[in-house]
């Protein structure tokens, strides 16, 4: 790989002097469905990460929910500052395991771009409607934004990803089915995304007063995280010592699993990234800290997400999505003309699922108060 200017260091030569063998090197890459050339200074995975920032289906994460929804403030997470904390999460693991940062970056600004307004209710809700034509899946309909849906660039179709990234949201889909590991980087995301999730959950839960702190310490887990916090800090006000609580739940985690995996990669015979997948190894923390980490998710199970308030606003966008999805199957004249376009290549429902997954919360409620609020339907 050379450079255009002799001053200009090339990708290839920037991740040979970062790397680690077992890394996933730009020049292992297998390539994009649609074969491109190279471009001069940027490799291959940082322009995966540039195409997904630059993808509408990224911008309107920004309008949906990630737990709570805008109805209870604008505190809360949504599911596009979900995403940058994951990414930075996921970046802080990729440099202190030497892993490949940009291809880490582009899956994690991909990893969640599927999901349907109202969370996990609406993907539900989705399911279900589709229960006779393979269900749906956030992970899955991720795949079928970048690879078809997106309409950004004349030479192909979505956005020509590599080889390297849609495997990595394909490990995510097939995750319960699939008995392979998937690469290092791709690994990276999934950690980063449960540590990420489990704190901000926190964080916006005892600022919403759904949970207390105090409830919160009786949870291992949690509970070690507010020695050290008081340990080190006296008379905190409440919202400092959420937040500091929270920035060290976070950093113990993210240490657990620098400390524990990267000694056992340091010295690992794996001289490539086919060497690691070939070995099943799994990226992780100590066994005693993972059962802890189950334990406070499972808190965050009971407590938060099957909280009333939460149950209350998850049955209302489930019965918006399947109120608008019969809508749209009963009328498909109405769907904009490229998702009726559709219709002939994945069949109506499916092309009605396509369309109303992609919506934002806020054009999703529009869109069932102007089509089903009166009507009946
Ligand atoms: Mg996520």
């Amino acid at each position: 790989m050379s450079s255009t200017k002799p001053w200009l260091q090339s990708f290839a030569e920037r991740e040979a002097v970062l790397l680690a063998p077992y890394a996933m090197f730009s020049v292992e890459s297998t390539g994009r469905t649609h074969p491109e050339s190279d471009h001069a200074y940027r490799g291959p995975f940082q322009r995966d990460r540039d195409r997904v920032l630059h993808s509408s289906a990224f911008r309107r994460l920004s309008g949906k929910m990630q737990v709570f929804t805008g109805d209870r403030g604008d505190y809360h997470r949504t599911r596009l500052t979900h995403t940058m904390e994951v990414s930075s999460v996921a970046r802080t693991l990729a440099r202190a395991l030497r892993l490949n940062e940009d291809l880490i970056e582009a899956m994690a600004l991909l990893h969640d771009i599927g999901h349907p307004p109202f969370g996990h209710a609406g993907e539900d809700a989705l399911h279900d409607c589709l229960k006779d034509e393979g269900g749906f899946s956030h992970n899955q309909y991720a795949l079928t934004v970048v690879e078809e849906l997106e309409e950004r660039y004349p030479d192909f179709p979505g956005l020509n990803l590599t080889a390297e990234t849609l495997a990595g949201q394909r490990a995510r889909a097939n995750k319960i089915a699939s008995r392979s590991v998937p690469l290092l980087e791709t690994q990276t995301v999934d950690v980063a995304d449960s540590i990420t999730y489990n704190a901000h959950d926190i964080d916006d839960a005892v600022k919403l007063g759904i949970i207390n702190v105090g409830q919160l310490s009786r949870v291992p887990l949690a509970g070690e995280a507010l020695s050290v916090v008081q340990s080190r800090f006296t008379n905190l006000s409440a919202e400092t010592l959420r937040a500091t609580l929270v920035h060290q739940l976070i950093d113990m985690q993210v240490s657990a699993v620098v400390a524990y995996s990267g000694p056992i990669l340091k010295d690992s015979p794996w001289q490539n990234h086919r060497d690691v997948v070939a070995a099943q190894f799994q990226l992780g923390m100590t066994p005693e800290l993972s059962e802890q980490k189950c334990q406070l998710e499972r808190y965050l199970y009971q407590h938060v997400y099957r909280h009333e308030q939460l149950l209350k606003m998850r049955r209302q966008g489930q019965d918006q999505s399947w109120e608008l999805f019969d809508h749209f199957v009963q009328q498909p004249h109405l769907l904009p003309l490229r998702f009726a376009k559709r219709i002939a290549v994945v069949g109506l429902r499916r092309a009605v699922a396509d369309y109303v997954a992609g919506m934002t919360d806020r054009f999703c409620r529009q869109q069932y108060e102007l089509h089903c609020w009166n009507s009946g339907s």
